[in-house]
């Protein structure tokens, strides 16, 4: 009886011992691409722009699962790479501040987050996962009508703002009420973009919004409007534009890498199953950590892919 004990827990070790030795680690290539992932609603049905809770949940755990850690935009932009050694980074974002995205519901506790909206799902997962990371980027439309205006509970505007940016998450603009900027004259331009940051900070006025997203992915008629100015009195300047679609994005040390183009991967069923797919077959191709923000690990011989300037302090390796 006790030998069968012991052949049972020697064949779990065996076993367990040969799934370590399978996952072969990836290794670092800090020169790869990354997937920015763009959500839209988070509701049922599962269409075109909508994901059904339960298949952002199933998001979540399949990027889990396959290696993938999440990655603050911001920090990316400053090429710090934050994800752990061996793993892929990878950026959510969600796009028009819907009600899916973030809702409280009132319970007899209190207030509390609708764990079927995009942020309690993930709230959860990261209970469950909290090696997971946390980093999300919400581009909100302050000044949309119903349903997208800040994620529609006008009471709870400025508690949704403020639990976001106090927890980890980040804020974009996406202008006031989703214009086509590529339509609009300068002024027009500027004054969604310079409007847009003037109602976000009404609730967070000390929060700096870095980055933008275009809707329906249109430049205006020079890329300058969109980046920096003034107007109505409103300073704004960005780091990045993003746009709808695109594929994987540049490594930020790649010298292909242009922050006021930022390629995103729309998370739908078809795009999501392509690009992860892409991935598992070209592993070379993809963003792995180094797990050192102050080391840049490349492939031998990739030094020439490098942008010419990096970041202050940044040291290159070249891997064997
Ligand atoms: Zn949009």
């Amino acid at each position: 009886m006790r030998l069968a004990l012991v052949a049972v827990l020697l064949l779990a070790a065996a076993l367990i011992f040969a799934a370590f030795a399978w996952a072969d680690p990836w290794p670092a290539n800090e020169l790869g691409r990354l997937m920015i992932l763009e959500y839209h609603k988070v509701d049922y049905p599962e269409e075109r722009w909508t994901r059904t809770p339960e298949n952002f949940r199933r998001d979540l755990e399949t990027l889990y699962t396959r290696g993938y850690r999440l990655q603050s935009l911001n920090a990316l932009l400053d090429g710090r790479i934050t994800v752990p050694a061996g793993t892929a980074p990878v950026v959510l974002t969600f796009d028009d501040s819907s009600p899916g995205q973030f809702r409280f519901v009132e319970t007899e506790g209190g207030l509390e987050i609708d764990p079927k909206c995009a942020v309690g799902i993930l709230e959860a997962f990261l209970r469950e996962k909290p090696d997971f990371g946390r980093a999300a980027t919400f581009y909100v439309l302050p000044g949309a009508s119903k349903p997208n205006r800040l994620f529609d509970q006008p009471e709870y505007e400025a508690q949704k703002l403020q639990y976001l940016v106090s927890d980890g998450f980040e804020i974009g603009n996406h202008t006031l009420w989703h214009a086509n900027l590529g339509k609009y004259p300068e002024p027009v331009v500027r004054d969604q973009i310079a409007r847009a940051e003037v109602w976000i900070h009404r609730y967070i006025p000390q929060y700096r919004i870095r980055t933008l997203a275009l809707p329906h992915g249109v430049y205006p008629k020079q890329v300058a409007w969109a980046l920096h100015g003034t107007a109505g009195g409103t300073t704004y300047e960005y780091d990045a534009i993003l746009e709808v679609g695109g594929g994987p994005a540049p490594s930020p040390f790649a010298q292909t890498f242009d922050p006021t183009h930022l390629p995103r991967i729309q998370a739908i069923e078809s795009e999501l199953q392509h690009w992860l797919a892409h991935f598992d077959h070209t592993p070379g191709a993809r963003f792995v950590s180094d797990g050192d923000a102050a080391t840049v690990t490349i492939p031998a011989g990739a030094r020439g892919r490098l942008r010419p300037t990096l970041p202050p302090g940044v040291k290159v390796v070249e891997r064997d």
